[in-house]
């Protein structure tokens, strides 16, 4: 089912009668199976006894993303493609702003379905379809498990807060998406597309953006490799997940973050999967189904209610007070981009956690926390701190520019955090040190398997 609370109408125009197709303009959810967005075109072009057509506007370019981000999405946009094709969907993909080959397309479409997105851009992009469109535009939130306006209607404080709020009506949620095939194939539609997704490393060539970022090898992009993650995850991880997930050398957890991000799987899935899996001790689904529906939509939440979520004037007024009174306090040392992004400072577990980002696209949650920690102890104002961490992480993570990002950036300077004992740079924001990781962890391992994943992308 598509519960009501995940649909809106942008506008508020009525189905307009000589529509040739209903359109989902696909740019959240990127996956042929699984997306409510679709799901709900295609039932409503079955109720007109149209076809469905999807499109999606590639653009040079796009803010912070470059060849790395590029050949992960067109990898699944190519596994879309597939799938749309074999349903008897038409998926168009066309160069330029999304908007625009949305809001061109739109002139023949009977309505719009789009995704939900909570990134300023992107939010505004749907604004601007829904007033220009003369059709409907109808939003279907499909990349979280409880609806955002549903969870709550403020930036929440915490984990501790939102959590219950979640927990009250996550069932209504956590159900399968009925899927429907279409009634009336589009192959009689005569859309011209801009790419040939069958050669996704010749469309990469084509676009003009950033390759200083290379495509990892460790990744493999689309909804066959995220199911694939998925069930590896479920048979070989699941079990002992709760205890396991915080060791950086045990590689015991899902790795789907990347996924999730561009929307190649769906996180009602991934929950469901787990929850049914019957595998693992309940402490174990419990575990994987917090940090996936209650962190990540804490996520969500911030970036949807916080203001300007994505600087640094967004954090609590105490992380701010605090910070700004030890911003003159004396740093032992000061890095930096060059020397970070060269994996170069004094600090052998920093290098490690900074290879594996750099070289992979990816790192381990507990070493995320470490690395962001560290900059702020190692950069001359916390501003600075922040900017870069932000930077770093949107620039190497495939998972990056995610609602994610910011607000687990933001965590390492004390949002949905509290204050902790206070000390030099830091002030009252949570400190960690390399005693930790090497107390708690088997740091030789996480060198070992950082060498091994470096070493494989050569
Ligand atoms: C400084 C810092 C930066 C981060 N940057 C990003 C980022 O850019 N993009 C991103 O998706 N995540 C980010 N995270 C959160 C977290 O590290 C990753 O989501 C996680 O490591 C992904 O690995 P996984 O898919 O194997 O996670 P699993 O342990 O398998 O968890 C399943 C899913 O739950 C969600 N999740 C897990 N941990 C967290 C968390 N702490 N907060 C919110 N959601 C979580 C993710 O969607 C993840 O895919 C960051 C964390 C820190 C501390």
């Amino acid at each position: 089912m598509i519960q009501n609370t995940r649909i809106q109408n942008l506008n508020e125009h009525t189905r307009r009668p000589a529509g040739a197709y209903v359109l989902y303009w696909m740019q959240e959810a990127q996956r042929a199976r699984g997306n409510a967005a679709l799901e709900m075109a295609i039932r409503g072009a079955n109720r007109y006894g149209l076809p469905v057509v999807v499109c999606f506007g590639l653009m040079d370019g796009y803010p912070e993303a470059n060849a790395r981000h590029y050949a992960f999405m067109l990898d699944g946009l190519s596994d879309c493609a597939k799938e749309l094709e074999t349903r008897g969907i038409a998926f168009v993909i066309r160069h330029g702003m999304p908007v625009d080959v949305a809001l061109s397309l739109s002139q023949n479409a009977a309505a719009v379905i789009c995704d939900r997105s909570y990134m300023p851009a992107q939010r505004e992009w749907r604004r601007m379809l829904a007033e220009a469109a003369t059709c409907p535009v109808v939003q279907v939130e499909t990349e979280v498990v409880v609806p955002v306006d549903v969870a709550s209607d403020k930036s929440e404080y915490a984990a501790r807060t939102i959590r219950p709020r979640i927990h009250r009506v996550w069932d209504e949620y956590l159900v399968p998406l009925d899927e429907t095939e279409p009634e009336i194939r589009a192959d009689a539609l005569t859309l011209e597309s801009d790419f040939d997704l069958t050669d996704p490393s010749g469309v990469l060539a084509a676009l003009d953006l950033d390759r200083t970022v290379k495509p990892v090898k460790r990744f493999r992009g689309g909804r066959v490799a995220a199911l694939e993650m998925l069930n590896r995850f479920l048979d070989d991880v699941l079990d002992g997940y709760a205890k396991g997930r915080n060791e950086p050398s045990a590689a015991q957890t899902s790795f789907l973050s990347p996924y999730l991000h561009f929307g190649h799987i769906s996180p009602v899935e991934m929950a469901l999967a787990a929850r049914d899996s019957g595998i693992g001790a309940t402490e174990d689904r419990g575990s994987f189904i917090e940090e996936l529906v209650v962190r990540r939509e804490l996520a969500m939440n911030y970036a949807n209610f916080a203001p300007g979520f994505e600087t640094y004037d967004a954090l609590p007024d105490w992380a701010k007070k605090t910070l700004s009174e030890h911003a003159g306090d004396e740093r032992e040392y000061v890095y930096t981009s060059d020397v970070l992004e060269a994996c170069k400072t004094h600090d052998t577990h920093w290098n490690d956690a900074m290879r594996e980002m750099v070289h992979t696209g990816f790192m381990h949650n507990y070493m995320r926390m470490y690395w962001a920690k560290k900059i702020l102890e190692w950069s001359a104002t916390p501003e600075d701190a922040f900017n870069t961490t932000l930077a770093l992480n949107n620039k190497y993570f495939l998972d990056g520019r995610d609602p994610n990002s910011y607000a687990n950036v933001a965590w390492c300077f004390g949002l949905h955090d509290r204050a902790w004992t206070e000390r030099p740079v830091f002030g009252k924001i949570r400190y960690m040190n390399a005693n930790g990781l090497n107390r708690k962890f088997d740091m030789a391992a996480y060198r070992a398997f950082v060498d091994r994943a470096v070493d494989a992308e050569a």
